[in-house]
């Protein structure tokens, strides 16, 4: 018999495959073209030519037992000097491969860093809406997730909210910027408000609170909004990156974890992410993608593409009257459903076959995420769709 604990995923999954599969049969009964699924975050532009090139380029001239070995479990120390000096060049911090654990992807940094700080009971908080799986990662090393309620309309973190939720057993916060499901890129003031109530309430319990700042969708950032680099704002922060959003690489899983030599117990605490990286079961990230994102890691993907989709559907879904905070950053548009349930919205929405998912999958009831990291003429060919929604709730 499964765990309970299985038991309970389980019957959480079946209501996201139930959206792969809606998908499915409602693309077999009015064809794949009239289907608008923008249920997921896998990117629709494809990785940068230079990607594919280093890869065959790596498989043709090295040797293919280097090529295939495993790695130290904190990854290649080349890898990770490439990308300390790449980070050491944007952000003007002073890293060296020591502070650098190449992981299997953001999940896997998240699992790993995770593994690494929290012992049973432990307290993580995170800005709801969030990333769902953050739920099961903090449960997979019997921590505590809780969420700071959302903030609406502009979901900018409630700074005192998070005051409120601090005790003496929270341990980390993750911070997701810019943020899937909103959109939304927290400036350096709030940022710096964050650390300002890290700082105290770490000395008020004698603890250390960890910021863990997760930063897939860092590159895709619109209108020339910076992005803060939080390890610049508290010095207790780790940074959790992937290249899945930012070079298009979602299954190559690849990623890296940023421990500044500034965190509490940094000895420790990079050791402990090596470790936890093998006794995970990861071992090392991908050795041929390590190699690859040594080589790749400034470049960019096609983020015009990404711009283009969003100003095409928020300025629709402002002329139907859909109310949502334009988002600044990542691929999603996190709109107020029509109705107070957004799951029956969302079966609504089925209706005039279109797939978007509900805002309780991210904390956050009565809204849905919209990815729109899609065909172009996805979002064209689904304007007619969105508008009739709209207008079904006015008659
Ligand atoms: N964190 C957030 C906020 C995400 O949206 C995702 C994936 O969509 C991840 C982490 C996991 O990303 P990866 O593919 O790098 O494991």
């Amino acid at each position: 018999m499964i765990s309970q604990k299985m038991k309970q995923m389980v019957e959480q999954s079946a209501a996201m495959s139930a959206m792969f599969t809606e998908g499915k049969r409602l693309a077999a009964i009015y064809g794949a073209e009239n289907v608008y699924d923008f249920g997921i975050g896998n990117p629709n532009v494809k990785a940068p030519a230079s990607v594919n090139a280093t890869a065959i380029e790596i498989l043709q001239n090295m040797d293919s037992l280097k090529v295939h070995s495993y790695t130290d479990s904190s990854g290649i120390p080349a890898a990770r000097k490439a990308i300390a000096e790449s980070l050491n060049r944007r952000f003007g911090t002073n890293y060296d491969e020591s502070n650098l654990v190449m992981t299997v992807g953001a999940a896997g940094g998240l699992n790993v860093i995770l593994k690494v700080l929290l012992d049973a009971g432990d307290e993580v908080l995170t800005f709801a809406p969030y990333f769902g799986e953050y739920d099961n990662y903090v449960m997979n090393v019997g921590g505590v997730l809780h969420p700071v309620p959302p903030n609406p309309p502009d979901f900018l973190p409630d700074v005192d909210a998070l005051s409120a939720c601090i005790t003496p057993k929270t341990k980390a916060i993750i911070i997701n910027s810019p943020n899937n499901p909103t959109g939304v890129i927290y400036d350096a003031g709030t940022i710096e408000k964050i650390a300002a109530v890290l700082r105290q309430k770490s000395a008020e319990y004698g603890t250390d609170i960890y910021i863990i700042a997760d930063e897939p969708y860092r590159e895709l950032a619109y209108d020339g909004v910076e992005v803060p680099y939080i390890p610049n704002f508290y010095e207790n922060t780790i940074v959790a990156y992937s290249f899945s959003k930012s070079l298009s690489l979602p299954g190559d899983r690849i990623g890296y974890l940023v421990i500044p030599s500034t965190v509490a117990d940094f000895a420790e605490v990079s050791m402990g992410a090596a470790i936890a990286n093998r006794v995970l079961g990861f071992v090392n990230a991908p050795a041929l993608q390590q190699m690859v994102v040594a080589k790749c890691c400034e470049e960019t993907t096609d983020v015009a593409f990404y711009n283009a989709n969003r100003e095409l559907l928020y300025n629709a879904l402002q002329e139907y009257g859909y109310s949502c905070a334009k988002p600044q950053g990542a691929f999603y548009l996190f709109v107020k459903a029509l109705e107070d349930d957004d799951k029956a919205f969302c079966e609504k929405a089925k209706e005039y076959r279109l797939l978007v998912t509900p805002g309780s999958a991210f904390g956050c009831k009565g809204y849905v995420r919209i990815s729109y990291c899609v065909a172009r003429e996805t979002i064209e060919n689904s304007l007619p769709s969105f508008k009739a929604l709209a207008e079904s709730y006015k008659k």
